[in-house]
């Protein structure tokens, strides 16, 4: 099975800059320096079919498109490392296992779009993660890899870590570059989008961790292998997949794009804990909506997921077992993301809380089918009425409970409590 981003994941160390050389490490950057334009670098992420992998799933090679890279004055990159949606540690893995991955995705990325200044904002409690960076840094510059005229070529690229205060909302987007700027990280409205008008007002890119570290990979192989790794026609590449909840082996596993979920659950996951059966799962971290048994022949790629009324999101699959009430594991996620709200946009200041109380209601048994009624009116409420993603987002297992498990929550209503609790 391909290996491209834990190739070099060792059970008691990181790999530091000379056994990612040993391994291959650099070479990339050493090919697209010395024999490729940056224009060459650009089609192939675009014909390799990389997608985001911090969640949204956008086209790497389309969004980086939108930049003007002939553009004179500053230009920035900047490393999306917030990862902080629940369910989701991917990044972690990455950055302790094979942090040089990251920084030579980013000189490789920085080369195709003409940028000399790039930026990885760092989720606060990523010590590790930290310690690594720093050091893969200061060893890349040390070997001419970074800094000015990296490997004696006419490029140059500084890259600096920042540390978030953190807080969910500073992984979207626009907030992070507030946060980055020293301000309060508040999202700012799109469009512009930070392509145009980014970091300090100027054009950036922002990608997450797993997307950066995947181009060495594919210009290393070529946009043609990169995208028949897939499993899946329309997929392309691997994917960190996160297993946790109620599985035998949790853990993260890179795997080819479009693994089935019933393989990931049972092969990879060790099937569910304790020889209970399985009842649902969050297929790509806290904000996608459920999916059910029913769902084990679906693909873990973008398109099939989206078929079936989900999302891919960062592929933290999360599942809960059959002694699972899904209207308290739905509280208790709504009770996250109504604390994470930055408070800008009414309809996940107040909307947020408001779901967390109707949940509380229904959960403890007191209450009605009108509070059923209301939860699906809230649904209609905040999705796509709020500034951001985060409300929508966070709507989203609410979403799959309405569609999927109505007759346990009405079952609450029904019968005064929770049918899963032991009386
Ligand atoms: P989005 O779909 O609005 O945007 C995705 C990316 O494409 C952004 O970088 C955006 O700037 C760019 N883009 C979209 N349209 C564009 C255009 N017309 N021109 C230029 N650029 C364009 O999604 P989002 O709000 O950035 O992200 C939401 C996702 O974040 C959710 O799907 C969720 O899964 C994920 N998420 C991840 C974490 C984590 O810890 N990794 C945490 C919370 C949420």
């Amino acid at each position: 099975m391909s290996q491209l981003l834990f190739k070099n994941r060792r059970p008691d160390h990181t790999v530091l800059l000379d056994e990612y050389r040993q391994n291959g490490g650099y070479q990339g950057l050493e090919k697209a320096l010395r024999e490729m334009q940056p224009a060459q670098i650009r089609d192939e992420v675009k014909a390799s079919g990389l997608r985001g992998r911090g969640g949204a799933g956008f086209s790497t090679g389309l969004k980086w498109s939108f930049f003007p890279f002939d553009a004179e004055g500053d230009k920035y990159l900047v490393c999306n490392g917030d990862e902080m949606e629940p369910g989701t540690f991917k990044d972690r893995q990455l950055l302790e296992a094979d942090p040089h991955q990251l920084v030579e995705g980013m000189a490789l990325s920085a080369y195709a779009l003409n940028i000399n200044t790039g930026y990885i904002f760092l989720r606060y409690a990523y010590n590790q993660c930290y310690t690594n960076l720093l050091q893969a840094i200061a060893d890349a510059k040390q070997a001419g890899l970074l800094g000015r005229n990296i490997l004696g070529s006419e490029f140059s690229f500084e890259l600096h870590v920042h540390r978030s205060a953190g807080r969910y909302i500073c992984g979207e987007e626009t907030a992070l570059l507030n946060g980055l700027e020293g301000k309060r990280p508040n999202p700012r409205s799109k469009p512009p989008f930070p392509a145009i008008k980014g970091l300090f007002a100027k054009p950036t890119v922002l990608n997450n961790i797993e997307t950066l570290a995947n181009i060495p990979h594919i210009i290393n192989g070529g946009a043609q292998w990169f995208s028949d790794l897939a499993l899946t026609e329309e997929g392309a590449g691997t994917k960190l997949y996160g297993l946790a909840g109620h599985l035998n082996n949790p853990g993260c596993v890179e795997l080819p794009m479009g693994i089935t979920l019933g393989e990931l659950v049972e092969e990879h996951g060790g099937g569910v804990w304790l020889g209970r059966k399985f009842k649902a799962c969050l297929p790509g971290g806290a904000s996608t909506p459920y999916l059910t048994a029913d769902h084990f022949d679906v693909a873990m790629d973008y398109n099939p997921l989206e078929a079936v009324k989900t999302r891919l999101g960062t592929g933290g699959l999360v599942v809960f077992d059959d002694q699972t009430c899904m209207v308290a594991a739905t509280l208790n996620l709504m009770r996250f993301f109504a604390r994470e709200s930055c408070g800008w946009c009414t309809p996940c200041r107040d909307g947020l809380p408001m779901v967390c109380w109707v949940l509380e209601k229904i959960e403890s048994g007191q209450g009605t089918v009108d509070d059923v009624t209301m939860l699906k009116e809230l649904l209609g409420h905040i999705n796509g009425r709020s500034f951001c993603a985060l409300a929508l987002g966070a709507m989203g297992p609410v979403d799959g409970l309405l569609r999927l498990f109505e007759e346990e929550v009405l079952d609450h209503v029904k019968k005064g409590r929770c049918p899963l609790q032991k009386s």
